[in-house]
């Protein structure tokens, strides 16, 4: 097996696309979008994932980018500040994990690879043959070995090889929108959070950035949204959102002028298979677990470090898969746990959380309540042991 097709250039795709390079693969990535997609909201590299950027030394560089947060302040209905936290904590960061816009993250990965890797750019699979023709909405057809579907959630890879995405997601009962507004609140790798029953406004100003993102989660039954057209969209949000204090009408009126939104709904994907025939699937594409779970990019990571490892070594999809579906399992559990204190089911439950929050700085036993944040979303990041994939360049370099 030589050639090989990525499908999607965002993380898992550009992840892959290195590291299958790396063990001697030809490789060629195509993405729907013209160009590499920047946007979305900060991500974490936690646990085995960082010691996977790590390995493709890219570190320094990660580090270099974090996002410097440093404190998120909760606030009421009428903008009174409540509570407060240091970021990491906020974030259930621990150790030495790293916080970083996952478009910077996107931009590495994708300077990693340029020039090694073939990638075109304003394309789409539409069909895949089995001896391995592949067919585009725009190239001509081509053969590969395998192809790698790391084209997210709504993977259309997979939707070709295994069939409907309702079949294989989970909803969560929550919808999640983020873009880019004006940083009116004067925010300072500060996160300003208002949470309400049934819905979570949040502001945030990174290091790198000059303005700030707004970000919203709301309860909500399915709304059969389409996903690629934003101006519905954003009238969904509108109305999620109707009648919310604190900035939220201010943030909603930005929102209309924004032109990067992401919004979709909080989604898992669970599959019994991530392989059949030519097709392996990597990332949301395969075991996507939802913004909740705060580990996409880190699944991502990790899964395309694993797939390509045991491609180049002989252990193939079923070695991926079994190395790597204790580590999905862990971290997909953290989605709905999260959630419940993300977005507030009840006035009750509101008026705990806040009380909590506000006396924490003062109860006794900081430690446990750290833990309780902090700790299963550490071991989750940690459950896998990454083997040493030779790489084809340093057997090489072993035999000079
Ligand atoms: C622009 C953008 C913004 C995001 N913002 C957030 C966010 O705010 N919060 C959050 O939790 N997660 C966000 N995500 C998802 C997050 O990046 C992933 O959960 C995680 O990093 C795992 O990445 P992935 O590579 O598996 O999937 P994704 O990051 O979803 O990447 C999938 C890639 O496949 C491409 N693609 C889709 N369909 C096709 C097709 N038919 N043919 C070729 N390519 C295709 C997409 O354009 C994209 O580049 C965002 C993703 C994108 C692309």
């Amino acid at each position: 097996m030589k050639n090989i097709l990525i499908s999607g250039a965002s993380i898992a795709g550009t992840a892959t696309a290195y590291w299958l390079r790396r063990h001697g693969f030809k490789v060629t990535v195509v993405e729907r979008a013209p160009a590499i997609r920047e946007g979305g909201y900060k991500v974490d590299i936690r646990g085995a994932a960082l010691r996977v950027v790590e390995r493709m030394g890219l570190l320094d560089a990660v580090r270099a980018r974090s996002t410097g947060m440093r404190v998120a302040t909760y606030y009421d209905g009428s903008g009174r500040p409540v509570a407060a936290m240091d970021a990491d904590l906020f974030g259930g960061r621990t150790d030495d994990d790293v916080e970083i816009m996952r478009g910077d993250l996107n931009a590495l990965l994708y300077d990693l690879t340029r020039d090694d890797v073939e990638y075109v750019f304003g394309d789409s699979i539409t069909g895949i043959a089995d001896d391995g023709t592949v067919t585009f909405e725009h190239l001509g057809p081509r053969r590969f070995d395998l192809v790698v579907g790391a084209d997210g959630a709504h993977s259309n890879t997979r939707r070709i090889a295994f069939g409907e995405e309702s079949r294989f997601a989970r909803y969560l009962g929550c919808y999640i929108s983020i873009c880019t507004v004006p940083n009116t609140l004067g925010l300072d790798r500060a996160e300003a959070v208002h949470p309400a029953v049934g819905r979570t406004a949040n502001v945030y100003s990174t290091r790198q950035d000059t303005a700030a993102k707004a970000l919203f989660m709301w309860s909500s039954p399915p709304l059969g949204h389409d996903h690629r057209d934003v101006a519905q969209q954003k009238e969904l949000l509108a109305r999620a959102m109707d009648g919310a204090g604190w900035q939220v009408p201010a943030l909603l009126e930005a929102v209309r002028g924004a032109g990067d939104l992401y919004f979709d709904s909080v989604t898992q994907i669970h599959m019994d298979r991530w392989s059949t025939g030519r097709v392996v699937l990597v990332g949301d594409a395969g075991y996507c677990a939802s913004p909740a779970s705060g580990q996409g990019t880190s699944l991502a990571l990790v899964g395309a470090y694993v797939l390509a490892g045991e491609l180049a070594t002989g252990g193939g999809t079923e070695e991926y898969e079994r190395v790597l579906r204790p580590f999905v399992t862990a971290n997909q559990a953290l989605g709905p746990a999260n959630l419940k204190g993300m977005v507030i089911g009840s006035r009750v439950a509101l008026w705990f959380q806040l009380t909590m929050l506000r006396l924490m700085p003062r109860l006794p036993g900081r430690e446990r309540m750290v833990e309780r944040i902090a700790g299963p979303i550490a071991r989750a990041a940690n459950a896998v042991s990454l083997r040493d994939y030779p790489a084809a360049e340093d057997v090489a370099a072993c035999r000079e």
